[in-house]
């Protein structure tokens, strides 16, 4: 039987290429998304020219009731083997001292408590073993002063719930692990209100450059996969040295 997994905000970016990754490796996948339907779709596309059964469902991570549907639609799919906890936000970048309330709560609701509804569930499902991997960020030891203090500390949490969650779940066969990308080429940046980070910032990176999402894609499938099947608790750094 295929494997199937989830993949949240598979839409763009880092989870879009994760998608068609992992389909091109013989997952059938739910990707989820927020808002953009035409993104959504066109991945969903790809993942059925791969061969494979898809469905794109829109559910924001921070909601119970959306989070449930999404796992219930999946099932539609097949026993589920794989979580990729990929959904996040940054706010606008700017001085600690002038983030907002409304900021702070939805970076830390998206990034944090999404984070931790979805793997609830997952491991609900997983009662023949599975693997999850959560997408971190190297700002978790960066700290990120002067651009989003917030988005690192949430980020800092989801390697200590990857932690936990690898000694809690292992005993059940399922493996939790985190990615933590460095600088990656998506509209991340733009939505943070500096379309130009990525390369402004690349030449303090020790490669010389921003990433690609499929870079990232390539290790997060990897600890999907079988080839990981003693890796659990890692939090594996994709960030050309930074
Ligand atoms: P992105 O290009 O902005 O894509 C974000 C994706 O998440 C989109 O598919 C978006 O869907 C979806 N999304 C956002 N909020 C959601 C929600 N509440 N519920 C469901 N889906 C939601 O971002 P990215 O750069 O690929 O980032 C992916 C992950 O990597 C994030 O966790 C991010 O923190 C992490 N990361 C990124 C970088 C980087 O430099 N790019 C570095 C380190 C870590 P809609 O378009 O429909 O809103």
């Amino acid at each position: 039987m295929a494997p199937v997994t989830i993949v949240t905000g598979g839409s763009r970016g880092i989870g879009a290429a994760t998608v068609r990754r992992l389909a091109a490796a013989g997952h059938d996948i739910a990707l989820c998304y927020r808002a953009d339907t035409d993104a959504a779709t066109a991945v969903l596309r790809d993942v059925h020219a791969a061969g494979r059964q898809g469905i794109a469902v829109p559910a924001d991570t921070t909601d119970p009731d959306q989070v449930a549907d999404l796992f219930d639609a999946a099932a539609a799919l097949g026993p589920l083997t794989g979580l990729v906890n990929n959904a996040g936000v940054t706010s606008t970048i700017g001085p600690f001292v002038d983030l907002t309330l409304a900021d702070l709560r939805r970076v830390v609701d998206v990034n944090l408590i999404g984070y931790i509804l979805c793997a609830q569930h997952a491991a609900r499902r997983m009662t023949s073993g599975g693997a999850i991997v959560n997408v971190s960020s190297a700002a978790a030891t960066l700290g990120s002063p002067g651009e989003y203090i917030h988005y690192a500390a949430a980020k800092a949490a989801t390697d200590t719930l990857t932690i936990g969650l690898s000694k809690e779940l292992g005993p059940h066969g399922i493996r939790v692990n985190a990615v933590s990308p460095g600088l990656i080429d998506t509209e991340i940046h733009a939505l943070s209100g500096a379309p130009d980070r990525a390369t402004r910032l690349a030449p303090g990176v020790p490669l010389g450059r921003p990433g690609q999402p499929d870079e990232v894609a390539a290790a997060i499938a990897w600890l999907l996969g079988p080839d990981a099947s003693y890796t659990t608790g890692a939090i594996l750094r994709v960030a050309g040295g930074r």
